[in-house]
């Protein structure tokens, strides 16, 4: 059909230049080895940190809740859409985070548009980290509020941005807790410290630390002691949690407010059983097997000593993301091609995901990798960096 070629062009030229991709279907379940065009390769590119995605106990939960309750809810939660589980996974998750309520959304990314479009109008000011997530971003585009951008992790800058923006009815600070393309994670302490100093209001993303930081991977407010003083929680149950989904934890009146008001949680309609019932079971399984959370931080370390060893730039990560920098766009998805050969699924990371000419192969490990895959998995770097020339 004719009517696109304007996209085809754009299309050849990230041909030409090497950037663009194709797709990596699995075919296997996800874990610490992956089957991908019928070869077994060990996994680092999966958010699914502690293995719940195929956990037993979510397994199962997930069977049961489609067998008794169906595959679908058929309503959005606001019409006829709200099952028990559904309020049930909701209190566990405001309980888990210590705040009065919590809200599921469809997925993490839907979460920070509803809050963030919802919550603030023209009178108000959004004040936001230039590296946040796309959903932190597309949710700004959809408020009348200002914005005000500061500097990546520099409290100097959002200080200026809090002194420059006190006229507004609401200022909103906005951060994510783990940033996922580095792996370092957000002062948070001075954040809330600014943001106290100046009366603004705090909300953190922490679709990369939940599960992973703070006591039973509570997340970086829990971490760094911060329960209470931090306004807004988002999370993801797409990551450590291993299903799908988003919420949002604050107080009873946020959470009235976008009930009312929030228009993914409005429009759109409500988890199934099975994916309910598997959150609930996830929460349950980071409360009673804190040992898979310890033992992501030992792979972690293990494997981040080991790249950082062999000479490659980790940058700043302080988590299991750990980003291995190449730098030049093409270079880094032939380094990813090459580690595919050789068997280590890890994938390229290049503009507009991150800046120019910061293209980065980004690892994960996750509590199900074995010390030998990621030995193995070390060997294979060197080896096809060493042909590349990058190491
Ligand atoms: C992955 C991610 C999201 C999106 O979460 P989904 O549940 O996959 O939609 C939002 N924010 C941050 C910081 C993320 O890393």
């Amino acid at each position: 059909m004719k009517g696109f070629e304007f996209l085809q062009t754009e299309l050849d030229e990230m041909k030409t230049q090497g950037t663009f991709r194709k797709l990596v279907p699995l075919q296997s379940e996800q874990g610490s080895k992956v089957t991908i065009n019928g070869k077994e390769v060990i996994q680092l590119s999966s958010n699914n940190y502690l293995g719940l995605t195929s956990h037993p106990r979510l397994r199962k939960a997930a069977v049961e809740a489609a067998e008794r309750y169906g595959a679908g809810t058929g309503s959005v939660r606001t019409i006829a859409g709200t099952f028990s589980m559904h309020e049930e996974l909701e209190i566990k998750l405001a309980e888990f985070k210590h705040t009065e309520a919590a809200l599921v959304f469809q997925s993490g990314f839907t979460t920070n548009q509803g809050v963030l479009s919802s919550i603030l109008t023209g009178e108000d000011v959004v004040i936001s980290d230039a590296l946040n997530h796309a959903s932190i971003i597309d949710g700004i585009r959809l408020t009348k509020a200002a914005r005000k951008v500061y500097k990546h992790v520099d409290m100097e800058d959002l200080e200026r941005a809090l002194k420059e923006s006190a006229g507004y009815r609401v200022r909103l600070i906005v951060t994510d807790g783990v940033f996922s393309m580095d792996g370092n994670i957000a002062p948070l302490p001075e954040i809330v410290e600014l943001a106290e100093k100046y009366d603004a209001l705090v909300m953190v993303d922490d679709a990369h630390a939940s599960g992973v930081l703070g006591k039973n991977g509570r997340g970086t407010v829990n971490h760094f002691g911060l329960d209470g003083r931090v306004h807004i929680q988002v999370g993801t149950l797409s990551k450590a949690i291993g299903v799908l989904g988003g919420y949002v934890a604050s107080t009873r009146t946020l959470i009235d407010y976008l009930i009312h008001k929030g228009r993914p949680f409005l429009f759109s309609t409500s988890h199934p059983p099975a994916v309910t019932a598997a959150c609930t079971e996830a929460i349950d399984v980071l409360l009673e097997e804190p040992e898979l959370i310890e033992t992501l931080w030992e792979n972690a370390r293990f494997f981040k000593e080991g790249l950082q060893k062999l000479g490659f730039d980790t940058g700043v990560s302080e988590t299991p993301v750990t980003p291995v920098i190449v730098g030049d766009e093409a270079k880094c998805h032939q380094f990813s091609d090459k580690l595919l050969e050789y068997g280590v699924f890890a994938q390229g990371i290049a503009f507009p995901t991150v800046a120019k000419g910061q293209a980065r192969v980004r690892t994960i490990v996750t509590a199900q990798h074995s010390r030998e895959e990621l030995q193995e998995a070390l060997d294979l770097f060197e080896k096809a960096a060493k042909e590349l020339d990058i190491l």
